[in-house]
């Protein structure tokens, strides 16, 4: 009788750590890191034509588009170019 216990336990101990190391592995395995820091994308200002990482602080949302300048100026600029464009 002993051993049919001993063999049922078994049974468990074995099934639980089966299904807890099945948890440990699906936890793991997802490699979703968020996109950040890697991989800096470049924007092309649209006023002097250089490239800038997207992070500057110089940026216009202009018609649901942002757009990204190297300088105050450059964004001035657009900011002029946009207005003129306003009044025709
Ligand atoms: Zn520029």
């Amino acid at each position: 009788m002993r051993l049919i216990l001993y063999a049922i336990l078994g049974f468990i101990v074995y099934y639980l750590f089966k299904g807890l190391s099945r948890g440990t592995t699906k936890r793991s395995s997802p490699k979703q890191t968020p996109p950040s820091g890697k991989g800096k994308e470049l924007k092309m200002d649209p006023v002097c034509g250089t490239y800038i990482p997207e992070d500057t602080p110089y940026r216009i949302n202009y018609k649901g588009k942002l757009h990204y300048f190297c300088s105050e100026s450059c964004m001035k600029t657009f900011q002029k170019r946009i207005a003129e464009r306003e009044k025709r």
